[in-house]
């Protein structure tokens, strides 16, 4: 069996025309045109012996296939089913990869990883449609399902990802990724490298699955004052607060503040994930 250079624009350009196929924006679909960048996402992810990897959007494959030639078995997650047909051709000289036709949003990912993986470690590799990053990241982690989740995603958004209390990228989404999982910014992947080509530089970044850090005691709690403080990230931490209603009683909640040490002035962009835990619990101890 013959196998294509799913990168080699030459290759890619004729079986698309073959299967009458055109791209689709709202779909997120900007396909990898240089070989080392499916190579180096696949090798960052971990796949390996042992290992289960789902794919979210294979396009035509060529991430599926490096992904196939390191793991036990893949599972891809396609909702273009007009990509179907190319990927059944692209994809059979890999036994141990499975298309799964669906929107990613929708399934059930507890039985897709009992049904495709049983006995192995599951985890997740993609280069994601960029019109679900942030849902999509947010489902996986929550999931609990997968020790790492290794994506292609914009730039700026794994900067959010990876950012530090203080920087002008940290923000509410940090915090949850960063409660799920140890969180690393790769490497960059030039815009040149997807046909067509997006706007933005894109980033891969990896993060490792990890226990619910130990200070958080109050899940619920904590991710309230998270998003209330940076609802309203340009005023004070206290004003923020105040304003989402997180006590009736605003010299109550400068009280709980300077209890957690910290200033009353201060802003919620500079707390650190153990300052948000440690204010949570002054919140609800009694006063
Ligand atoms: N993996 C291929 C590559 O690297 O060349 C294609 C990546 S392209 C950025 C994103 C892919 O995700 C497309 O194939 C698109 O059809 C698919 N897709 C978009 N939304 C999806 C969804 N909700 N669930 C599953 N796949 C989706």
């Amino acid at each position: 069996m013959v196998t294509l250079n799913l990168c080699d624009i030459n290759e890619i350009k004729p079986l698309l025309a073959r299967h009458g196929f055109h791209f689709s924006k709202s779909l997120g679909q900007n396909f990898l045109i240089e070989s080392w960048v499916p190579r180096d996402i696949a090798e960052a992810s971990g796949a390996g012996a042992g290992t289960g990897v789902l794919e979210i959007g294979p396009g035509i494959g060529p991430l599926t296939t490096e992904l196939a030639r390191r793991a036990d078995r893949v599972a891809a997650v396609e909702l273009d089913r007009d990509l179907l047909p190319i990927l059944a051709e692209t994809l059979a000289p890999f036994p141990n990869a499975a298309v799964i036709p669906g929107d990613v949003m929708k399934l059930d990912l507890a039985a897709l990883v009992s049904e495709h993986f049983g006995g192995l470690t599951p985890m997740v590799c993609a280069n994601l449609p960029y019109n679900i990053t942030t849902p999509v990241l947010t489902l996986l982690l929550e999931c609990g399902l997968f020790s790492a989740v290794t994506v292609m995603i914009q730039k700026e958004v794994a900067q959010r990802i990876c950012a530090a209390p203080g920087s002008k990228d940290y923000g509410a989404f940090t915090l949850l990724c960063q409660y799920y999982a140890k969180t690393e910014l790769l490497f960059d992947v030039p815009r040149e490298c997807f046909l067509p080509q997006p706007k933005v530089t894109s980033a891969v970044v990896r993060l490792t699955c990890q226990e619910p850090p130990a200070c958080v005691h109050d899940r619920a709690l904590f991710f309230r004052l998270v998003r209330a403080a940076f609802n309203l990230r340009r005023k004070t931490l206290l004003n923020a607060l105040s304003a989402a209603g997180l006590s009736p009683d605003k010299d109550a909640l400068a009280r709980a503040m300077a209890r957690a040490g910290l200033p009353a002035d201060v802003r919620g962009e500079r707390l650190s994930l153990e300052q948000f835990a440690r204010l949570a619990d002054e919140l609800k101890a009694p006063l």
